[in-house]
């Protein structure tokens, strides 16, 4: 007999989770295995959005194989697939098994972390976790924090924190200064805060990508004669692009003495708080009111999983609104709920956490420092390249180059390197980024790959290469016509 509940989570259907959960994982391994290789099929957007667009959703298929089937055509068969060595685009990394075992319970067992009355223990964990980060980053026991759905969040609600200390001030007196360099959330928070796009001063770099302290002091002193209030300095623990990290003592000394919140966004640099070799770069990040760190990076969890961490959890405060149905003044259990910007929030701590009990920390930043380790030696091998130009030595695990060969002016660069990386994608043989340096257009390398070799990503570098001597028409290919038509 079927019942209508049948595909509840339910004592009564445990043998169908069952069967539903490992059909499923079967599955997956079959593409896993099958994928081996290449990083993606190259599909094109117009293909892919017709298969989709066919699927008619007000007809199911039913629990059998045909939803999994029809699965791996809209989707699977031309995923994105992180674990390959060629995929060498984003800040998207492969992930750890038991962060996927912790996700079964997650979606399962289907906690709630905004109040103790939904999660149980799960609050704890959160807690233990946000201690654990805390006392990493070098915070003493006032310090607090939440998890958050990415870097994005986590500077949106830093950057609320440091508004709620400005209370009584007008919204158009009050500046936030990042590295031109920075991450656009922080442009982003500060359009969601009634702060305009004209609040986010852009501080100069210098040539080693870092943002400049003497240029910071300047714009400061700028800001302050002209009647107008620093809010906030954030900093960035490795940009998105270079991996740089702004030197933090100076612009921790300069944010304190303007009065102005100093937020740590190491989204991506996060990760060096476990590296075994390499926890002195973020020497400073505890000098910080607020830090922003993505598991999802550079701790090999799967998205999302993120948290922002604050010096003196008292802040969080500027967040916090009590509902009578939900977390009253009076309330005798914790919440989390006051502290953070969502309401019903996924148990994502509980990979990071499982990760830890499993695997231990300094496991994943061995792979955080493999990484770095590889990105500094193809990026030795690529200086030497003489028609490669890279624009800064790397200082994470991203490398950022262009083919460059004699004789091409600067559209003609662009429009090169523009074509190498269609080309590239479109036969599915490698993912790399494209980005704009000061006006010029690059590719980019980011590898988060501890299972990549230094011949692997050579091997993408020779692709580029072929690519561009193809397209280029360089002396050795002796063709000069593809870049027309490349444009
Ligand atoms: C990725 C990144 C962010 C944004 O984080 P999400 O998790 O994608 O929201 C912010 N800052 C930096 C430096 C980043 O690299």
């Amino acid at each position: 007999m079927r019942s209508p509940w049948q595909h509840l989570f339910h004592p009564a259907n445990a043998g169908r989770y069952r069967r539903a959960v490992a059909s499923a994982v079967d599955h997956l391994v079959d593409h896993l295995e099958g994928t081996s290789g290449r990083p993606l099929t190259g599909v094109s957007p117009r293909e892919a959005a017709a298969r989709v667009a066919a699927v008619d959703l007000d007809r199911p298929l039913g629990e059998g194989s045909e939803a999994l089937a029809e699965l791996s055509c809209l989707w699977l068969d031309d995923a994105i697939w992180f674990h390959e060595p060629t995929a060498a685009a984003h800040l998207n990394c492969p992930v750890v098994i038991p962060a996927l075992a912790a996700e079964v319970f997650i979606s399962g067992v289907n906690s709630s972390l905004d109040t103790f009355d939904q999660s149980a223990g799960a609050t704890f964990i959160e807690r233990h976790l946000v201690d654990w980060t805390a006392a990493r980053i070098g915070y003493d026991d006032r310090a607090d924090g939440v998890f958050t759905t990415g870097g994005t969040q986590s500077n949106l609600q830093a950057l609320l924190l440091a508004r709620g200390q400005k209370e009584g001030h007008r919204a158009e007196d009050l500046r936030i200064f990042a590295s031109a360099d920075g991450h656009f959330s922080v442009q982003k928070a500060a359009r969601l805060l009634g702060l305009g796009d004209e609040s986010v001063v852009p501080v100069p770099v210098d040539v080693s990508r870092r943002m400049d302290p003497g240029a910071l002091s300047t714009a400061l002193a700028d800001c302050t004669a002209t009647g107008r209030t620093p809010m906030a300095v954030v900093a960035t623990a490795g940009t998105t692009d270079f991996g740089a990290i702004d030197p933090l003592p100076e612009v921790a000394a300069l944010a304190k003495a303007h009065g102005a919140w100093f937020h740590v966004d190491a989204a991506y640099g996060g990760g060096l708080l476990v590296s075994p070799r390499r926890r002195g770069w973020l020497a400073g990040i505890e000098l910080a009111d607020s830090v922003a760190i993505d598991y999802h990076k550079t701790w090999f969890q799967p998205v999302s999983c993120s948290a922002l961490v604050v010096r003196d959890g008292a802040t969080l405060g500027h967040v916090t609104w009590h509902a009578d149905y939900l977390n009253p003044k009076d309330s005798a259990h914790p919440n989390q709920v006051d502290k953070s910007l969502q309401t019903t929030r996924r148990f994502e701590a509980l990979k990071l956490w499982m990760t830890l009990r499993v695997m231990g920390a300094e496991a994943i930043g061995e792979h955080l420092d493999t990484v770095i380790d590889l990105a500094d030696a193809v990026a030795a091998e690529l200086t030497a390249m003489p028609d490669i130009d890279v624009a800064a030595a790397p200082r994470l695990s991203t490398i950022v180059f262009r083919c460059s060969p004699p004789g091409h002016d600067e559209a003609a660069l662009t429009a090169l390197n523009a074509a190498i990386r269609a080309e590239l994608f479109d036969d599915g043989r490698a993912l790399v980024a494209a980005t704009r340096v000061d006006g010029r257009s690059y590719l980019k390398l980011t590898l988060l790959n501890p299972v990549a070799t230094v011949d692997d990503i050579l091997g993408v570098v020779a692709m580029v290469r072929e690519a561009g001597e193809r397209l280029a028409g360089s002396p050795a290919s002796g063709r000069g016509d593809r870049l027309a038509v490349a444009r």
